[in-house]
């Protein structure tokens, strides 16, 4: 089977006056129809810019320096503007930004926006869209009453599950998820991870998911990647990534995520810097803080390597590069 999605070879950069920010680097990715990609990073790492490029909607300082986006069959990054809003955003991908909470109109009712939405796309009659809209709202679990509120009378975790609400509107087949649970206390966060884990299963929807939240993400994907600055370092299974971390970075972060037996113990946080993205550094970005680091690792940039099955590493000291 093919996969729905694949980013192949993909690099980002931002410019600015005085500087050129490496974003994003020989990136590669693969989804497969149904499943949950979910991709892991320290902030910074180019989580953001990744969502950004797969909807097209890179801020205008950036430039896609190379690589292919792989819809189907068709590499979006050839698709002009005019078709990407007619067929692919929405109708086929959508997406449901960082810190979205905030991106609903103060001004109208949640039922107000969700129409317009339905109607900026679509020719359907008014008695259809509404039926549509109680369809998704019911789907995300909140009573029909919230359609005749205002964004201001809604709690963050009703904003949230309407921002979801709308992402389903069109019946995408691919839903790109940034961060959609951060902003929430870890109780109202489960519940809508459930809630999203529910209707991607129902709608066999493919979706890519984006936390800092190694052990959140690790309950609602399939397949996990492993970004640090602007890179792919790992991919595999949840178990794989979980159980068998190989990159030295992966192995830190899972050590660093707080577990119930040793809460009382200190953190383990990763030592040294998150490096600045205008000046990357030579060799493999992870170099200056790993463990592992030999001289080739400060002079090449290692590839993502398949290890075994769909596990994948991108180091010179493990996986036999
Ligand atoms: P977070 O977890 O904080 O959301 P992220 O992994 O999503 O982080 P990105 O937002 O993708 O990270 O940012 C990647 C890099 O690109 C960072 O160095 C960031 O400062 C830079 N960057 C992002 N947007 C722009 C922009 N519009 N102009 C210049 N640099 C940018
Ligand atoms: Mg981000």
């Amino acid at each position: 089977q093919n996969p729905i999605l694949e980013v192949k070879d993909l690099s980002v950069h931002f410019y600015s006056k005085t500087r050129e920010v490496k974003a994003l680097d020989n990136i590669f990715i693969s989804l497969e129809k149904g499943k949950v990609l979910g991709i892991a990073g320290e902030s910074g790492s180019g989580k953001s810019t990744l969502a950004k490029a797969i909807f097209r909607i890179l801020p205008y300082n950036a430039r896609i320096l190379k690589g292919q986006i792989i819809y189907k069959g068709t590499n979006l990054i050839n698709v002009n503007e005019n078709d990407l809003q007619k067929k692919i955003r929405w109708k086929s991908i959508a997406y449901v930004p960082q810190v979205s909470m905030n991106s609903l109109d103060p001004v109208y009712r949640v039922k107000s926006q969700m129409l317009e939405t339905i109607f900026a796309h679509e020719d359907v009659s008014k008695a259809e869209a509404l039926e549509r809209i109680e369809n998704v709202i019911k789907d995300v679990g909140l009573p029909s009453e919230i359609l005749d509120k205002f964004p201001h009378e809604l709690s963050g975790g009703q904003k949230q599950r309407v921002m979801i609400a709308m992402s389903m509107l069109l019946n995408p087949e691919m839903l790109i998820a940034d961060e959609p649970t951060t902003a929430l206390d870890v109780v109202i966060q489960a519940q809508i991870i459930a809630m999203i884990k529910k209707i991607q299963k129902e709608k066999n929807l493919s979706m890519i998911f984006i936390t800092h939240d190694l052990s959140l993400l690790a309950q609602i994907s399939d397949i996990m990647a492993i970004m640090y600055a602007g890179k792919i370092v790992e991919v595999g299974k949840v178990e794989d990534i979980y159980y068998s971390p190989l990159h030295p970075y992966t192995q830190l972060l899972i050590k660093s995520i707080p577990s119930i037996k040793n809460r009382k113990k200190k953190l383990i946080s990763i030592p040294g810097e998150v490096p600045d993205l205008s000046d990357p550094p030579q060799g493999c970005r992870f170099n200056p803080r790993c463990p592992l680091a030999q001289e080739i690792c400060r002079k090449e940039s290692p590839e993502l390597t398949r290890v075994n099955g769909s596990h994948y590493v991108a180091c010179f000291m493990v996986g036999g590069q």
